[in-house]
């Protein structure tokens, strides 16, 4: 292992979460003691495996307000998004519709499955989004054709925290007849999700992301009226054949339990966090001249703030930031150094979307991790902005939207 520091301040929650404690107790016993394989039904081994997974269907169905019979689970949420839209496409190829409409700033599970349908000749459409990182709902309608099938549109986006309009995207599918997939992931423990209102027909989510174990995720598909599914991975018939494979059951026990505790005391810790957050923007919007936040301010989660620093690069900041783990970009993309897709369809300039930080705030976030990451965050622009020559040029009254950038 590389040598960090010892004390890091976690602001990274929307990449991933910490297992919580009490989750990881529960599943403890499940690896050694409790190892029987759910699906053998002649011994007792098998029966208390079964036991323990239909108590983790419940704890997720309950938290979702839907039927156990409801929950598949699935790797996370990047093969929930494949399974369903992949999944819907095919299975009713024959039925002469082959349109999807998703948005140009879904996560990239979404987007690369959708580039690949494409490339199979089924047809796509991406609709924009506004400044703010919203869609044109009347730009949806005009996009729906007689041959559209499934509407892809996550609830939250990864990189903004931005909330899409849930219920009359909704509206629109129940009125023409097609299936509405969302990608719940951010949604999950952060607000009140719908299911039912907002006519949703699958949807995604991820354990990780809501202190669960990593490897396990959830698709809920609607059985009244049923969605059907092409299944991929047939396997031995498991999980109703939509998804063949042994059922991993401390995963499972593990997202059950996060699920239980989203269940026990959300909205404390949503309160807590939405504090933290606002603490966290009003600092450094203060504190900092020119920095800015990207997307709806009002319609958004709290725990994703993506801000923007011009004159400095977001890598720098990050990189400056040492013992605060920030992301640039969502953590997927955010290898690959490309301006992020999400604030480029947001309309905002390329050297611009360069200077943003996505600060994450989590159930384990503290008030005196804040505010020291106010006071290193308005340290370290500075001190970068110190050492930029744009910077410099913006202070002599240079105007910068005349500059010709090559
Ligand atoms: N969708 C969204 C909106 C996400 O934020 C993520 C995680 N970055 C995923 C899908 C993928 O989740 P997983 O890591 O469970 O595959």
């Amino acid at each position: 292992m590389k040598d960090h520091p010892r004390e890091l301040v976690y602001l990274d929650y929307p990449a991933t979460t910490p297992c919580d404690s009490r989750v990881f107790e529960k599943m403890s016993p499940y690896f050694c003691t409790f190892f029987g394989n759910p699906h053998s039904k002649n011994h007792a081994h098998g029966w208390i495996a079964d036991e323990a997974v239909d108590d983790a269907f419940a704890s997720i169905a309950e938290c979702l307000r839907v039927e156990p019979r409801e929950i598949t689970f699935t790797s996370g949420a990047s093969e929930s998004n494949i399974l369903a839209i992949r999944g819907v496409m095919m299975r009713y190829k024959n039925s002469g519709k082959n349109h999807l409409i998703t948005t140009q700033t879904e996560h990239k599970s979404v987007l690369s499955c959708c580039r690949q349908l494409e490339e199979e000749g089924y047809s796509l459409t991406y609709l924009s989004v506004n400044d703010q990182g919203i869609i044109d709902l009347n730009e949806l309608l005009d996009k729906i054709t007689d041959k559209t099938l499934l509407i892809s549109i996550a609830v939250v986006n990864n990189e903004t925290g931005v909330i899409q309009p849930m219920n009359e995207i909704g509206n629109i599918c129940k009125n023409k007849g097609i299936y509405f997939h969302t990608d719940a992931t951010q949604a999950l423990g952060k607000m009140a999700i719908d299911i039912k209102l907002w006519n949703v027909a699958l949807a995604s989510f991820s354990s990780h992301k809501v202190y669960g174990p990593k490897g396990i995720g959830a698709l809920y598909l609607r059985k009244d009226p049923a969605v059907k599914i092409k299944s991929f991975l047939v396997g031995g018939g498991q999980q109703g054949g939509i998804r063949g494979g042994t059922i991993p059951v401390p995963l499972c026990v593990g997202f059950g339990e996060a699920c239980k505790i989203i269940n026990e005391n959300n909205g404390a810790e949503v309160e807590q966090i939405t504090r933290l957050s606002g603490k966290l923007v009003q600092g450094i919007l203060e504190n900092v001249p020119l920095s800015k936040m990207n997307g709806n301010v009002e319609n958004k989660v709290p725990h994703i703030v993506n801000i923007i620093f011009p004159f400095v690069e977001g890598e720098s900041i990050a990189m400056g930031l040492e013992d605060i783990c920030v992301a640039t970009g969502s953590a997927c993309s955010s290898s690959q150094l490309e301006p992020s897709h999400v604030l480029k369809a947001m309309g905002v300039d390329n050297v611009v979307i360069q200077s943003s930080i996505r600060f994450g705030i989590g159930r384990f976030t503290t008030e005196t991790e804040i505010d020291y990451t106010i006071k290193k965050v308005t340290d370290t622009v500075q001190r970068l902005r110190d050492i930029s020559p744009l910077w410099d040029m913006y202070n002599k009254g240079v105007n910068m939207e005349k500059i010709k950038w090559t």
